[in-house]
């Protein structure tokens, strides 16, 4: 294997990684060169990453709102309670 290849070859895990990253814009330079590496040879990431974008699209589209603070609070105390009850 060349040099070249062995920098860029990476297993389908990281590259699903990679791809989560790029969805959200997290992924540098390098990872996105990986991914797209990648591939360019597995048929089985390149579904993956067509899903995940479709996903993300989806996700834009629908307008999500995000919960408010005080619900998310509501929510931790409930479950500690809960938590604490079992294992009481
Ligand atoms: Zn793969």
């Amino acid at each position: 294997m060349s040099k070249i290849s062995r920098l860029f070859n990476i297993d389908c895990s990281e590259a699903a990684n990679c791809c989560n990253k790029s969805q959200y814009e997290e992924a540098n330079m390098y990872e996105k060169m990986q991914l797209l590496f990648h591939l360019a040879f597995c048929k089985t990431c390149r579904k993956f990453s067509a899903q995940n974008k479709k996903l993300t699209q989806s996700l834009k589209k629908s307008n999500l709102q995000s919960c408010p603070e005080e619900k998310k609070q509501q929510w931790r105390d409930e479950i500690n309670q809960q938590y604490v009850r079992d294992n009481a």
